[in-house]
């Protein structure tokens, strides 16, 4: 599974609570989610960056569903 990191500082849209969302990389698409509330947002990375050296991305592609063409 990739790592999830709590985001010091940020504030949920919903609940409007701080320090509550946590965010990590699920098929090369940032998940950000509020642990309070349950807010999910995912957000698709709007060019394809060459990151894919990094240990969470490796996690993502054992799954193998959602490969990048
Ligand atoms: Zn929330």
């Amino acid at each position: 599974m990739s790592k999830k990191r709590f985001i010091a500082g940020a504030t949920c849209p919903e609940c409007k609570e701080s320090d509550t969302l946590r965010w990590w990389k699920e098929h090369h698409v940032e998940v950000i989610e509020c642990v309070k509330c349950g807010h999910v947002d995912r957000r698709s990375p709007l060019s394809e960056e060459k990151d894919e050296h990094r240990p969470e991305e490796q996690d993502a592609q054992v799954i193998g569903i959602f490969k990048p063409q």
